[in-house]
């Protein structure tokens, strides 16, 4: 594991203004992300308090040099694959020399604030893109709670399967209908079948839920049939995101046996646009949280010292909601939950390493969710279904609105944070869609 380094001095400051003390993107985090201004061509940027360091411009600039220069050039383009793709070294060199040119005691200060008018763009006026093209998407399903709660209201007696305290459980998503933040999501029609009825019917989707979840960006990845051992998993994970695995429950109650999701979640899944880097996340690492008395420990491929010493990662992320009514009324989204990666029984680490132990070939751009998060109850659950109990216990929201599942126009917020005594904090951007009505069926 890389060892922290200047980039994480809580005292180094920046000659951007607004950068020191920003919320989520102080000189310390240095996220990557793609972007465009007024329609012109998409490319790699790095966010920068309320602004974006445009990579593309960077890598013109002359500024930059070797190593440096080239992985800048291989995050000027459109997608961050290539910039994925570099060994962990190399990103790591980029990130030590923006750190260094945007420092306020760096010394090609005067070079870079001479040409700021090129290299910064205010974020106001940027669309964001996808970061990556996404080859293969994975959905995991370590939140243990979360595992716990949805088996409950399936199976009261036996919540969990016996498989899952052995095996990171997973199912392979779907790629194309992933859309960065911003991007509304359309209600999916589909077949449904509740409990009294003697048939199907196909319609709009009733039970639309929304769940919380780290993504995980992959790196360099492997070639096929050579697994990546745990204890070199972390260097093939370049960054982190927030992602919604967005699930019409009702779809999924009578399509996923017995081979688990399939329409339920393959609609839309949406990511935040900026990729946390593993670097920025180093002083959030934690060790793997400690398992139970009881449980059973994880075998020897999914067990490492560096995987117990600092697998773990310390991330809060927040869930909020808004109704048509709300926004109209001008009133606040309300906080439906908030969760931590703290809760996740198996490690991205564990979780990457699991992923390729049987040959499957990841590749950079790939992307894994880490299942939904949820806490002990209802104030951290990661998804309606568990508040709600199953559509139960309808939310409370300003205005005498309530909910169960979501209705059309209804707009799911995720954002996060990682803090700890001694570093600055670092924020996650947003992870955000409003519902759109289910498209009118044709024949
Ligand atoms: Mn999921």
């Amino acid at each position: 594991m890389t060892a922290l380094d200047e980039t994480h001095d809580p005292v180094r400051r920046c000659w951007v203004p607004g950068a020191d003390g920003h919320a989520e993107f102080p000189i310390q985090n240095l996220p990557m992300g793609v972007f465009s201004v007024d329609g012109d061509d998409p490319r790699g940027g790095i966010a920068i308090g309320d602004r974006i360091l445009d990579l593309k411009a960077l890598a013109a600039s002359g500024l930059l040099i070797g190593e440096a220069q080239a992985a800048c050039e291989a995050a000027s383009g459109p997608a961050l694959n290539g910039w994925l793709a570099l060994p962990p070294g190399e990103r790591s060199g980029l990130r030590r020399h923006v750190s260094d040119l945007l420092w306020s005691e760096g010394v090609l200060r005067p070079q870079a604030e001479e040409i700021a008018g090129d290299l910064l763009v205010d974020a106001s006026r940027a669309t964001m893109h996808m970061p990556a093209i996404v080859g293969d998407y994975t959905d995991f399903y370590a939140g243990i709670r979360h595992a716990e709660n949805v088996g409950a209201l399936f199976r009261p007696d036996n919540p969990l399967l016996p498989n899952y305290k052995h095996v990171p459980i997973g199912y392979h998503g779907r790629a194309s209908s992933i859309r960065v933040s911003g991007t509304d999501v359309r209600r999916p029609n589909g077949q449904v079948k509740g409990p009294d009825d003697a048939v199907p019917r196909f319609g709009p989707c009733a039970r639309l839920d929304y769940e919380t979840e780290l993504a995980i960006w992959v790196g360099p990845g492997n070639a096929l049939g050579e697994p990546i051992p745990i204890g070199h998993a972390a260097s093939h994970i370049a960054g982190y995101g927030l992602l919604n695995d967005w699930s019409a429950r009702d779809i999924q109650a009578w399509e996923y046996q017995p081979l688990g999701p399939f329409l339920a979640k393959n609609f839309a899944t949406t990511v935040s646009p900026w990729i946390v880097t593993a670097d920025a996340l180093l002083p959030f690492r934690t060790e793997r949280p400690a398992r139970p008395a009881g449980d059973p420990a994880p075998l020897a491929y999914l067990d490492g010292e560096e995987d117990r010493a600092a697998g773990g990662l310390s991330i809060d992320i927040e869930v909020f909601l808004s109704t048509p009514a709300m926004r109209e009324k001008g009133l606040a989204p309300v906080r439906l939950a908030g969760c931590t990666t703290r809760d996740l029984y198996w490690t991205p680490a564990q979780m990457l390493a699991h992923h390729t132990s049987g040959g499957c070939d990841l590749r950079p751009g790939d992307l894994l969710g880490s299942g939904t998060i949820s806490g002990a109850d209802a104030s951290s659950f990661g998804s309606l279904l568990e508040i709600t109990a199953g559509g139960r216990n309808p939310v409370s929201l300003p205005g005498e609105e309530t909910r169960t599942f979501l209705q059309d126009g209804d707009e799911i917020v995720m954002r996060a944070r990682a803090s700890r005594p001694g570093a600055v904090p670092i924020g996650f951007g947003e992870c955000r869609a409003v519902v759109l009505p289910a498209p009118e069926m044709g024949r």
